[in-house]
């Protein structure tokens, strides 16, 4: 099995590490024997989604939004269609902001958006900063509820955006400790089909594997057009995740038990 994997604007929107998303949904494909080719788009080139499998984007300034925003506004109907057909996106802070309909800036201006989804973003003076804790709200395949022998139930990380957003999607999680979208609504990150849209930085994916293997598997899913996970994709047990696990738990007892 073969994953190819769009990772958009690493060289812009990787302000907060989020590239180890990528790093981390390379090794976990590879661990299991999936061959996975990565394919970089920046602003010099055109993006071609055909035969991608997975989108991947990262976090960035508002100087980085602004950079790319006219760049990624050319792409927003094959985007869209990506979306639709229900293949997987990883859209993180800025780029998550992206898919809405605008995002307005500290200094008020309207930073123009994909207006792929009914969602805005205003900016304020206070940034939202800190270790985040939310539930997890993806509904994970029944094979891979049954062999994870680790909290599926949470979802850690660490969030700093002066952005707050407004959706009426349904989420990624609920807040239990942080922020969120806008520190009002006790909601976080947004879910549709399979774009998920979040504020965790980290990056997310290391310490969270049952999201990276959630996004590998439904990548595999939509792609090979299997209805059900089945053992030889899964091979959980080849992966050793005692790392991911502890660093997942020690996260978040950090954020629990914060001062
Ligand atoms: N510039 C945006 C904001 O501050 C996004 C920041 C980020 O990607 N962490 O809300």
């Amino acid at each position: 099995m073969k994953l190819e994997v769009v990772n958009m604007y690493p060289d812009i929107l990787n302000t907060y590490g989020d590239m180890g998303n990528l790093i981390c949904i390379k090794k976990r494909c590879e661990w299991r024997g999936i061959n996975i080719n990565i394919k970089n788009f920046t602003i010099d080139k055109e993006i071609d989604l055909e035969d991608s499998d997975m989108i991947l984007i990262g976090g960035g300034s508002d100087k980085g939004q602004y950079i790319i925003s006219n760049h990624i506004l050319n792409q927003r109907n094959s985007l869209e269609s990506f979306i639709e057909d229900e293949k997987p996106v990883l859209a993180i802070c800025a780029s998550y902001q992206i898919f809405g309909d605008y995002y307005i800036n500290p200094h008020d201006e309207k930073i123009p958006c994909l207006e792929i989804f009914e969602m805005e973003t205003i900016s304020k003076k206070e940034r939202l900063v800190g270790d985040i804790l939310i539930s997890n709200n993806l509904k994970l395949d029944s094979l891979l509820v049954q062999k994870y022998k680790h909290d599926l139930n949470n979802i850690v990380g660490f969030e700093n955006h002066g952005g707050r957003t407004y959706h009426k999607y349904g989420s990624l999680g609920n807040v239990k400790v942080g922020f969120g979208n806008n520190g009002e609504d006790g909601k976080e990150g947004m879910i549709y089909k399979n774009f998920i849209g979040s504020y965790l930085h980290g990056p997310i994916l290391p310490k969270n594997p049952h999201i990276a293997d959630y996004i590998i598997f439904n990548a595999l899913k939509n792609k090979y057009d299997i209805d059900h996970l089945n053992e030889n994709i899964l091979n959980l047990n080849e992966i050793d995740d005692s790392i991911e696990i502890n660093a997942h738990d020690e996260n978040i007892h950090l954020v629990k038990n914060h001062d």
